[in-house]
């Protein structure tokens, strides 16, 4: 699936590519066609030959090769030290364009930290701590913030784990495995709801609640009712991106209680619940389909897809390999407020890149005229001051490159202020 969104995402080239391959055109054809006219006029051919060499060198888009790597190289650097580590610079690019964020749940907008707060045995003659044993020996093998943290109760409170045989990763869903003989498997209430098994009446208490539900041979042996924690900055991050007029939307496989509790304390602009890995997919097209610029957030192996297929996918640090693997950029201290800084050096960023560019190639329009020899006989000027204005354009370049940090630095005061 991953392959697959990434191979439809069209290829968006960055801003340098462009502008070079078209300077590089422009440069080459302008000496040309100088060389053609001085020959059509009837000059001799070493005077045409010294304009067209002066054309050339003068437009060399020399300065370009400096003037967007450098921006580059200082906006990755001060990213790096905000926590954005930036996979992909044409997507950090374009973070400047988003118009919609999907945020993943569990171990995005929150930590993925669960604590048990029930455990409810249903088979007979089954002690608690023999059925944490049981589940916990599965999800030893699972990499999902659920089994971590269920591994984590297991061995605080002592229990021993059985072996458990024939893991399975029902992406988005659950696991299962085969433990003293038996078929075991830990899932989402979508899941039951598959199969058609009727939730226990008890099973939800509070809103906020995450409940996974254990089937052994197919028979609903007990579930369990973890608590997660909102990240404290989810709430600012989300209230930022919606005061720079971003739709923010949460994407979870959690159960829609769980989630609608979460949006509504977070106060988000739409809630998708209960969906599986390429129904997230499907939450991030019909959001481009709209018009919207879209980037996802996510940790886990079940949003790799959605990263993919939205224009900027961004990975939480804490989260899976897989995710970081295709995201473009990696928050790598897990803090969604720094995405917000994201948008705004991404701003800063191309704003810089297009000065650059215009210092880069601007003095073009009066010097590769003054190269070709539109003012001869009364003036010519020469390949080497062609070269002098050429090195110079890319001093200029640099230093106006180097103006980026203090800009940064300025916006992120402001954002301190507010
Ligand atoms: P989210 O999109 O919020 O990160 P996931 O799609 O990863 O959530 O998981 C959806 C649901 O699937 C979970 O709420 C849980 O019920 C179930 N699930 C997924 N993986 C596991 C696991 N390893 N153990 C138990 N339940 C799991
Ligand atoms: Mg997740």
């Amino acid at each position: 699936m991953v392959a697959e969104a990434q191979n439809a995402k069209s290829q968006t080239q960055n801003l340098a590519n462009r502008a070079a391959g078209w300077l590089t055109l422009v440069s080459l054809s302008v000496g040309l066609v100088t060389l053609l006219i001085w020959l059509w006029a009837g000059k001799e051919v070493s005077f045409a030959v010294e304009r067209m060499v002066t054309v050339m060198v003068t437009s060399c888009p020399h300065a370009l090769g400096v003037a967007i790597p450098l921006v580059v190289a200082i906006s990755t650097a001060i990213s790096a030290q905000k926590g954005l580590l930036i996979r992909n610079r044409t997507a950090f690019e374009e973070s400047r364009k988003i118009t919609a964020m999907v945020f993943d749940k569990t171990g995005t907008l929150t930590e993925g930290e669960f604590g048990i707060t029930r455990i409810k045995v249903l088979s007979q003659g089954v002690e608690e701590s023999a059925f944490l044993g049981m589940v916990a020996s599965l999800e030893q093998q699972s990499q999902h913030p659920i089994a971590q943290s269920i591994v984590r109760a297991a061995r605080e409170r002592k229990v021993s784990l059985p072996a458990a045989t024939d893991f399975q990763s029902i992406t988005g869903k659950g696991v299962s495995a085969t433990v003293a003989g038996k078929k075991v498997l830990v899932v989402s209430p979508g899941y039951l709801k598959e199969q058609n098994i009727p939730l226990p009446a008890d099973a939800y208490q509070s809103g906020a609640e995450t409940v996974v539900f254990v089937l052994v041979d197919n028979q609903l042996a007990g579930y369990m009712a973890l608590a997660d924690k909102i990240r404290p900055d989810s709430k600012d991050a989300v209230r930022q991106l919606q005061s720079d007029g971003i739709k923010v939307y949460m994407a979870t496989g959690d159960n829609q209680k769980v989630a609608d509790a979460v949006a509504r304390e977070l106060g988000l602009d739409g809630v998708y619940a209960e969906v599986l890995p390429d129904q997230k997919v499907n939450v991030v097209k019909d959001l481009q389909g709209k018009g919207y610029f879209v980037a996802m957030t996510g940790d886990g192996v079940n949003d790799a897809p959605a990263l993919a297929q939205a224009n900027v996918g961004i990975a939480v640090g804490s989260g899976t390999d897989v995710a970081a693997e295709t995201a473009d950029i990696i928050l790598v201290n897990s803090k969604p407020t720094d995405i917000t800084s994201l948008v705004s050096f991404g701003k800063a960023t191309y704003r810089k890149m297009r000065q650059n560019l215009l210092w880069a190639t601007g003095y073009n329009v009066i010097a590769i005229p003054l190269a070709a020899g539109v003012l001869y006989p009364d003036f010519v000027l020469s390949p080497a001051i062609g070269a002098v204005l050429m090195s110079a354009s890319t001093v200029i370049v640099a230093l106006n490159a180097q103006l980026l940090r203090k800009e940064i630095q300025t916006l992120n005061n402001r954002k301190a202020a507010h």
